[in-house]
């Protein structure tokens, strides 16, 4: 039988990108981290299950906005609560310009063994458009670092798509990202969530309307040159050297158990229930101190009809 996974949700940025929906709020104080990763650890203590789980993600937000001694915290509280496998895939999410040598050298010392960061573009002027506070120099220098640090599992998230991106500008991206030799590859259509700065930006003519037809051909594009690099394609969006896929990601699309903690954060038995936790951060806050369960949401699902949708998703028939 597969092992679990947990994951572990940070809602804390530098800003907010234009596009993005995620639960996150603007990192403002360290105070408001502490106190989130106090909830966080009291939530898996009151956790009712003993499982034994193979992976730890920390996603978010911005975990590396996360001390190494806040990490430590967090990850003393799984492996109490939890049977953790020796070999077990610890990753965590990064942004470019968030981390130096010594605080990855500190998070590897911890067990983090996959660094998943959001390049997102190699283009200045895309970036900032987005919103994002980094430069493509900084991601070159973010994986340096990562090297430098000994991480040998690294992947790259990048997103097609953009407005005003041109296919030129896309197959750049890809090799500038080709060029850094990642392990892993994420590599997304830009998606417009309602809400969102980019939504208003494009109702109000102020950036044009992403364009679908490019958009497919940015996605063959893909297809054709990522596999020349040696990347074997495994999920819609995931390409990845061999055995260099994600484990964890790996297990929502074959419905392995997969326990969320912390705002926003998602769950499922491996089973038939399927459960969320409230997304707001002050809320959570609430709940959790008062030693009130965060979850807000429960279904039950047919495992049958989600196995058969989501094993769409990947390469191999599950
Ligand atoms: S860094 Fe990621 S999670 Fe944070 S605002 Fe940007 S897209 Fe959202």
């Amino acid at each position: 039988m597969s092992k679990a996974g947990i994951y572990l949700h940070i809602p804390f940025c530098r800003s907010r990108c234009s596009y993005c929906d995620f639960a996150t709020d603007v990192y403002k104080s360290g105070a408001a981290v502490e106190r989130y990763v106090s909830a966080l650890t009291k939530e898996i203590e009151i956790f009712s299950q003993k499982e034994t789980i193979d992976t730890i993600y920390f996603g978010g937000g911005t975990p590396s906005l996360l001390t190494p001694k806040q990490l430590e915290k967090i990850l003393d509280s799984v492996y109490k609560k939890f049977s953790v496998d020796e070999t077990a895939e610890i990753t965590m999410e990064m942004n470019p310009a968030t981390v130096t040598l010594e605080t990855l050298q500190a998070y590897k010392n911890l067990g983090v063994n996959r660094a998943s960061f959001g390049a997102q573009t190699f283009d200045d002027t895309e970036l900032k458009r987005l919103g994002r506070k980094h430069t493509a120099q900084d991601v070159r220098e973010t994986i340096e670092l990562l090297r430098n640090a000994d991480f040998d599992n690294v992947s790259f998230d990048l997103i097609a798509g953009l407005p005003r991106q041109t296919l030129q500008d896309w197959e750049r991206n890809l090799d500038g990202a080709l060029k850094l030799k990642p392990e892993h590859l994420s590599l997304y259509l830009l998606e417009i969530h309602e809400a969102t700065p980019l939504a208003e930006q494009i109702r109000s003519g102020r950036q044009p309307l992403p364009d679908e037809d490019l958009a497919a051909e940015m996605y063959e594009l893909m297809l054709e040159k990522v596999p020349i690099e040696g990347f074997r394609q495994y999920e819609i969006s995931n390409f990845s050297l061999p055995n260099f896929e994600s484990k964890h990601n790996s297990k929502y699309w074959t419905l392995d158990a997969v326990f969320g903690f912390g705002c926003s954060a998602h769950s499922f038995d491996g089973e038939n229930r399927r459960w969320a936790n409230e997304r707001d951060t002050l809320r959570y806050f609430e709940l959790i101190e008062k030693q009130t369960s965060a979850i807000v949401e429960q279904v039950e699902i047919s495992t049958k009809s989600e196995y058969l949708f989501l094993g769409l998703r990947l390469t191999k028939v599950v």
